[in-house]
Order: C-alpha cells, then structure tokens, then sequence
C-alpha cells in the first residue's frame, strides 16, 4: 500500500522535475566548457535509455561532475517510472513504503532506510555508487 498523498507526490514530482531541468543545464555547460558539447543534446536522453546505450555515451565523457549529474538523473528518471507504474515510494527491495520524510530529503529513493542501510553494510565501498 502506498501511504503517499496526491498531494505529497506532487510535491515531489515537481522536486524531481525541477532537479532534472537543473541538471541538464549543469550537464550541458560543463560539456560545453569542455569541448564536449556534440554530446549535449545525447545526454538529455540518458535518462531513458538503455544501460548499454548510456554505458556506451559515458565511456566518451571523462568529466567526474557530468558522470555524476548523469547518474543522478538516471535515478529521478526511474523514480519518475516507478509513479507511472505505481510503485514509486515502496521500497524495491521489501515493497514497504519508503516513507515520506525519507522521499523528502531524497525523493529518488529505491528503497526504505532499514534495506538501504542494511545494503551499504553489505556492499563494498568501491562499489558504492549512490543510494
Ligand atoms: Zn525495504
């Protein structure tokens, strides 16, 4: 059961769509600085494509700051899939709610903050790789 209010998951749709709009900018500046700007506009497509595909258009890009903002908007991207599937705000791993003061400070949030916790103590730290 999600225990998100219409009113909350708007809240958050509009975080989310501000967030990516923001970043997109960011992406596009920095790989304009950066002699990279042909990939630019690839790059606003990162969010919905494959793994493969967006593998492929990071290997060209070496900027620490673009691969970040890049995944970062992979995840409000998958976040923005999971409230048109109906699953967003449950936790992946036990389909808990994740909680709205936890979707609050970080409204991309896969999972509950017991399996996330539980998931970093698992993890090696090199292959942490966001949350
Ligand atoms: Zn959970």
């Amino acid at each position: 059961m999600n225990t998100l209010t219409e009113k909350q998951l708007a809240v958050l749709k509009e975080w989310m769509a501000q967030r990516k709009s923001r970043l997109m900018d960011e992406i596009r500046e920095v790989l304009a600085r950066s002699g990279n700007a042909h990939h630019a506009e690839q790059v606003g497509e990162v969010g919905s494509m494959g793994d493969e595909a967006a593998a492929r258009l990071l290997r060209d890009i070496s900027e620490a700051e673009v691969l970040r903002d890049i995944g970062e908007m992979r995840d409000i991207t998958a976040a923005e899939q999971r409230i048109a599937g109906g699953r967003y705000g449950l936790c992946t791993d036990c389909a808990e709610p994740v909680g709205y003061e936890r979707l609050k400070a970080y409204p991309s949030a896969k999972r509950c903050m017991p399996c996330q916790q539980h998931r970093e103590k698992t993890r090696a730290p090199s292959q942490y790789t966001g949350r």
